[in-house]
């Protein structure tokens, strides 16, 4: 059917977060040592601006994610929603900044896949049985749970089954919690991701929410990203929340959260540190200045909270 064709679409697009991201840190823009056993190879070259945009991308949202760990001591829960091949889980493992538990949600289809790679690589697999008390490790071919990390197969626009399939694996809505979606609700009609965002507000009292995607999509740059996704059969059927920063802003401040603050990422750039931004730029000469600045006036991150605890979150920025 039509539904199956676009989902199928939707679904390819964890390949092209991974192998965009595999390149970017074969050339160095930053270091991520788990990403080879998700894309077995380096691929085709991309373009500089591409890069320097990932690394903004993965970069604003580490920021946002690691300030939220710190903050909580870590005594918190991550809900990667539509996390694909992402390695977060890894980094935080290895940084000593790993969450009381680690959630991730995709279709079943790319969770299998998942499943499959950290199955058959121990450098997947071994951080997931070191933080494992007992010998009940689930893993199958469907879900893996273990103390800290577990991967679900599910559709984000049900949200009741979601509700119920993470309370099954233990999610504690007690805990301050983050969750965090990255190029995920721009799938979804606005409704869908509404009702998603409502979801994550009426079960948490103390939460932020990390969302990053597209906007500023009305203009004559964002009608071409449009058209040469749907060459590919991919729909972003939520284009219409990714107007402005006010209107990802709305979605969170009419869905239950207390704050919300959203940036384009030309700004998140200009506000990462310069040494390290300075170090990127000297990788590949960029001919275009003004290309990058187009490719990062479109897409955002946008940070919600609330805070019943008072823990400070909404001070949480850059
Ligand atoms: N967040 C990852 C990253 O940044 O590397 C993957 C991004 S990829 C562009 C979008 C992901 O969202 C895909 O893995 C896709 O399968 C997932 N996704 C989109 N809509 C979904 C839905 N309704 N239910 C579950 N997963 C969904």
């Amino acid at each position: 059917t039509d539904t199956d064709t676009a989902d199928e679409a939707v679904r390819a697009t964890c390949d092209d977060a991974t192998t965009c991201k595999r390149f970017a840190t074969s050339k160095s823009y930053w270091k991520d040592s788990y990403i080879q056993y998700f894309a077995r190879s380096v691929g085709e070259r991309k373009a500089p601006e591409i890069n320097r945009g990932y690394y903004a991308r993965v970069k604003g949202v580490n920021r946002l994610l690691d300030a939220f760990l710190r903050k909580t001591e870590c005594s918190c829960q991550v809900i990667n929603l539509g996390a694909g091949l992402d390695t977060t889980f890894w980094r935080l493992k290895d940084e000593n900044l790993m969450p009381r538990k680690f959630f991730e949600v995709d279709f079943p289809t790319v969770v299998a896949r998942k499943i499959h790679n950290i199955k058959t690589k121990p450098p997947l697999s071994r951080p997931l049985i070191e933080t494992h008390s007992t010998d009940s490790l689930l893993l199958d071919a469907h879900s893996l749970d273990s103390d800290r990390y577990c991967i679900i197969g599910a559709d984000l626009r049900d949200v009741s089954s979601l509700d119920e399939k993470l309370k099954k694996f233990q999610l504690n809505p007690e805990l301050p919690t983050l969750l965090l979606s990255e190029c995920v609700l721009v799938y979804m009609t606005p409704s869908q991701s509404s009702n998603l965002v409502h979801w994550a507000a009426e079960t948490f009292h103390t939460a932020m929410f990390i969302n990053y995607e597209q906007v500023n999509m009305s203009d004559r740059f964002g009608q071409v990203m449009i058209e040469n996704l749907q060459r590919r059969q991919c729909t972003l059927a939520g284009v219409e929340a990714c107007q402005s920063l006010e209107s990802q802003k709305e979605r969170f401040l009419k869905t239950g959260w207390e704050h919300a603050d959203a940036l384009d990422m030309m700004t998140v750039y200009s506000m990462l540190p310069q040494d390290d931004v300075a170090r990127i730029e000297s990788l590949e000469f960029l001919d275009e200045r003004e290309l990058l600045q187009q490719l990062l006036q479109h897409y955002s991150i946008c940070w919600a909270t609330k805070d019943r605890l008072n823990l400070g979150l909404s001070q949480l920025g850059f």
